[in-house]
Order: C-alpha cells, then sequence, then structure tokens
C-alpha cells in the first residue's frame, strides 16, 4: 500500500477497468469478491486506500459496493438522492484525492431514478425535498425535446452536469490533471452499468 498519502492508490488505468469487472461479476451473479470481510476489516482497520469515489444516489438498489462487487476499503462512496453534490460532497471528494489518494470520481445516476423523477414532473416539493427538485431542473430543462425518454435523457444529463460541477468545483489544486471522472449509468433491471464514453 501507498505510504505517501498523495501517490494514487491504484494506477489510473486499473481503477475503472476494476470497477467493470467488479459489476460484470455482479451482474452475472458469479461469486462475489465483496465478502468476506473479516480478512478485509483487518487489512483496512489502521489505513484506507480506496481506488473509486463514486457521487452515487441515495436508492437503495444502487448501493456502490454492491454493484461493483468491492469490499470494505474499497470505494469513497458519497451518496444524495439525485446524486448532488454539495459543499459537504464536495469537501468529501476533496479529501479522498488528497489524503486516500483516489483518482478516479465516478458520478453514478441509475434507471429510474425518483429524484429525476419528481424534478420532471415540474413545479416545487414539500421540504427539502424541493433543494433537490430545483438542483435537478436545469439538467431536465437541458434534456427536454431530446430524442428518447424524457427519464433517462434526464438523468443522463444530470450526470453529466454534476460531473462538471467536480470538474469546475473540487479545488484539487496540482492533483486536478490526475483525476479522471466519468459517469455511469446503472440498469436496475439488468445490474449492469454503462459508462459515457470520455
Ligand atoms: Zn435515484
Amino acid at each position: 500500500m501507498a505510504a505517501d498519502p498523495t501517490a494514487p492508490s491504484v494506477a489510473p488505468d486499473e481503477a475503472p477497468s476494476r470497477l467493470k469487472a467488479g459489476n460484470e461479476r455482479f451482474a452475472q451473479s458469479k461469486v462475489s469478491e465483496g465478502k468476506p470481510v473479516a480478512a478485509r476489516r483487518a487489512e483496512t482497520a489502521k489505513d484506507q486506500h480506496p481506488f473509486a469515489i463514486i457521487v452515487g444516489c441515495a436508492d437503495s438498489r444502487t448501493a456502490p459496493e454492491i454493484i461493483f462487487d468491492q469490499n470494505i476499503g474499497d470505494l469513497f462512496v458519497i451518496r444524495t438522492a439525485g446524486n448532488l453534490v454539495d459543499d459537504y460532497a464536495l469537501g468529501s471528494i476533496e479529501y479522498a484525492v488528497d489524503h486516500l489518494g483516489t483518482r478516479l470520481i465516478v458520478v453514478l445516476g441509475h434507471e429510474r431514478c425518483g429524484a429525476v423523477t419528481a424534478a420532471l414532473a415540474g413545479g416545487s416539493a414539500p421540504g427539502h425535498v424541493n433543494s433537490l427538485v430545483r438542483d435537478i431542473q436545469p439538467a431536465v430543462a437541458a434534456s427536454k425535446g431530446k430524442e428518447g425518454d424524457a427519464l433517462t435523457n434526464a438523468i443522463h444529463e444530470n450526470d453529466a452536469e454534476v460531473a462538471d460541477k467536480i470538474r469546475k468545483q473540487a479545488q484539487l489544486g496540482e492533483l486536478a490533471p490526475q483525476i479522471r471522472i466519468v459517469e455511469g449509468y446503472y440498469d436496475l433491471d439488468t445490474g449492469k452499468v454503462e459508462w459515457s464514453a470520455k
């Protein structure tokens, strides 16, 4: 494991292929490498070097450790409904990059996202749900009129806008050129993650 906290936790090209291989195992229902956790717990008790930051939706069906077949210590996960990022999330990303050696950031939207569905319905929502709806509505507006399914388009657009916000607002200093930000779309039916070409 990297002794230098600013050194990458894994080679930059290795991180995406680990996630792809893990998602393949999950979708194919082959043996999970995400378990058992006892050995991993001992390995990671004093130190962590997660190889990917996942900005995912709070949706209970999209747990990154499970859908990427990873163990404790592998993923640095930030989840809110609609996979949005606020100051806390940006600070968490900066921390993982600066102190844990993480170089890959995945913005992970998913099929039939309830938060995006609410934003697509228009108007305002009660309580703090309105903050989610308000911040997803620009993606709804930007994807309006595009060919295909309105919800799917809005989910992809929201992922792109969140990725863009991270690119513009996360303060990654001299590590910024080493950071790769990719967008994924998780299919609830097949269990597969589709990756946006970047
Ligand atoms: Zn969702």
